[in-house]
């Protein structure tokens, strides 16, 4: 079982993650988050805001709103650019963007989908000639691990690869038959497995703001151009049917960066402190249609992101650009456990927006590979500039220190200073440093990283794919004994105490548990859980463990005389005898930062 799979079982059955209206048969890419979920993702987003907005002084925050007006995403770029290319598959229906589409990378996905393919391929692959590649010998990713394996045959429904292959790479035990899912890009009639023409595709949802259906205005406007010889073809009809709607349209936000930047002004006049360099944080749902939804709540149409603008003279933008890299990969290590599947991707010339100077990428090794999970960028005066010159106001920075400074000079000589260097250092439109973090993918990332399968001794058995000699590794996952920890960093843990009476039905037991998630609840505003389910303590440990909880405390019958209780830590599995007082204190130090 791979790992991604076993997570997900594990949110459903936990209660992290459930798809979304799931009793009326489910909405794919919706996801409802759990009584588990919910903390975990507010602990993540908390974790980022304490960061970004309390441990700093010059940060703030703000809220902005979902539904935003044409007018704002016409002047960003959005309305024109914010596009992906799309093609449609002829075999499965499937749509994709070139870049995406699974070329030669075949992925085992544990099941083989329900497509008709041809005795022979004789075709090709998106970008790539499927007859050299097999021949040669395709490269395989099975199970995250890079194999090289010829094609023997095609099948009905799979790909038979030989066993032994020129490049002689296969792992012994690998079966012979290995039954690759097409994904339905072979097509064996035509040199390109799509439909289509790759065609650009916006990727906002619009709405109207308009008490009459919109379909219904749709309708009237294109049965009066219909009347009309001037307007019946499409493309005349289209511009009638655009106009009648435009004054009602709107777009759900595609990112929530746009909501800082035509608050700049708003928020400088009302803060007037905030001297450059300085931030705005926001964290909010984004919305886009995106065509292809991917790996759970990885790619998703409804998300949420933790942006920050960082506004900076020109003069700072590359040394800040430095700085909130590392600022931003020291949380990234803080949080997560393994260092070696985080990296920065820094973005070719080619990939760079045509205003940025520079852009990273912060990627996790997801179990399909590297994926990104935030991206810092360097965007220059770009956004300031495009909404100042939309709206006429001027979105600058005024030195007034400065200024000051100069006006005292002039006085004193009495000589004015009007060389442009001075003033431009002076009065400026602020660069922008932005980091933009998917809180949803941070919060899969972070699952997947603290999660860890160990066996009755606490070995650690790790998934297929993530070591040279795991092929049994399916069986072992799910065998008797095997259990799953989730090492969270405590102050992401959805509980962060599991309070359990030896006996669950013992009424002065309860009591005092009762007693001590009180304290623990009052003093330290924490999410405790009371454990009164009907087995032994050792599995209520294990239960605990599973979901991150990192401190279990155990109320036993000495407990009723002394009020000394044994508390065990989730990662050690130590235990020791403490006094109720002393649970709290020990609560309070590991949540320290
Ligand atoms: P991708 O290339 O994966 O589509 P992107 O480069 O378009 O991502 P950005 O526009 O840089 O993403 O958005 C910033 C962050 O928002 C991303 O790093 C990611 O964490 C998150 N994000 C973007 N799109 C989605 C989505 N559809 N579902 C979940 N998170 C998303």
């Amino acid at each position: 079982m791979s790992a991604m799979r076993h997570l997900l079982d594990l949110c459903k059955r936990r209660g992290f993650l459930f798809q979304s209206a799931e009793i009326h048969g489910g909405l794919r890419g919706a996801y409802d988050y759990g009584p588990l979920g919910v903390e975990l993702k507010r602990n993540v987003s908390q974790e980022w805001w304490n960061s970004m907005v309390y441990q700093r002084s010059d940060v703030v925050g703000i809220d902005t709103a979902i539904i935003t007006p044409p007018a704002v995403l016409k002047t960003s770029g959005h309305v024109d650019q914010f596009t992906d290319e799309m093609v449609d598959s002829r075999l499965s229906k499937e749509r994709f963007r070139p870049d995406k589409a699974p070329a030669l990378k075949l992925v085992d996905q544990d099941k083989v989908l329900p497509i008709s393919a041809p005795d022979k391929v004789t075709a090709k692959v998106w970008e790539q000639d499927i007859r050299t590649q097999f021949a040669k010998g395709a490269l395989i990713t099975r199970k995250g691990k890079e194999i090289l394996l010829q094609v023997e045959r095609m099948e009905k429904d799979k790909i038979v690869l030989k066993k032994d292959t020129a490049a002689g790479t296969t792992t012994s035990g690998e079966p012979t038959d290995l039954h690759i899912p097409y994904h339905g890009y072979v097509d064996p009639n035509s040199n390109s497995p799509f439909l289509t023409e790759s065609r650009p595709f916006n990727l906002m949802f619009k709405t109207y703001l308009d008490p009459i259906d919109p379909i219904d205005k749709v309708i009237t406007t294109t049965l009066d151009a219909q009347k009309s010889p001037s307007t019946s073809d499409l493309a005349s009809t289209r511009q009638l049917v655009d106009k009648t709607l435009l004054p009602s349209l709107t777009y759900l936000r595609p990112e929530t960066a746009q909501g800082v930047f035509i608050n700049y002004a708003t928020v400088q006049r009302s803060h007037p402190h905030l001297k450059i360099p300085f931030g705005i944080a926001q964290i909010g749902k984004s919305f886009r249609n995106e065509i292809r939804l991917e790996h759970a709540i990885f790619r998703t149409p409804e998300f949420e992101q933790m942006e920050l603008e960082f506004f900076v003279a020109p003069w700072q933008a590359e040394e800040q650009f430095v700085a909130w890299r590392k600022f931003r990969m020291d949380w990234w290590r803080y949080y997560g456990r393994n260092h070696d599947r985080i990296r920065e991707r820094p973005h070719a010339q080619d990939e760079l927006a045509h205003y940025s100077s520079g852009c990273v990428d912060v990627e996790y090794l997801f179990p399909w590979g590297w994926g990104e999970v935030e991206g810092i960028a360097n965007r220059g005066d770009f956004d300031l500039s495009k909404h100042s010159e939309a709206t006429g106001i001027k979105l600058q920075y005024t030195d007034a220190i400065l200024m000051q400074e100069r006006q005292v000079r002039e006085k004193a000589t009495g000589v004015k200073e009007t060389s442009v260097e001075v003033l431009a250092k002076e009065r400026f439109t602020p660069h922008v440093v932005e980091s933009s973090c998917g809180l949803n993918r941070a919060m899969l990332a972070l699952m997947l990283d603290a999660m860890e399968v160990v066996d009755e001794q606490g070995k650690v058995i790790p998934f297929p794919g993530e070591s040279d000699n795991n092929s049994s590794n399916d069986n072992a996952i799910v065998s008797k004994g095997v259990r799953t920890i989730m090492r969270l960093h405590p102050r992401l843990a959805p509980v962060k105490v599991g309070i359990m009476p030896l006996i669950s039905n013992n009424k002065d037991l309860v009591e005092l548990c009762t007693g001590i998630s009180q304290s623990l609840r009052q003093e330290l505003q924490v999410n405790v859980s009371l454990e009164t389910q009907s087995t032994t303590i050792g599995k209520r440990y294990y239960r605990m463990d599973e979901i991150g909880t990192p401190w279990c405390v155990t109320v036993d019958y000495e407990s009723l005389q002394d009020r000394m209780v044994t508390i065990r830590e989730r990662d050690t599995g130590e235990q020791r005898r403490v006094s109720t007082e002393e649970v709290v204190e020990i609560v309070r130090d590991g949540l320290r930062l």
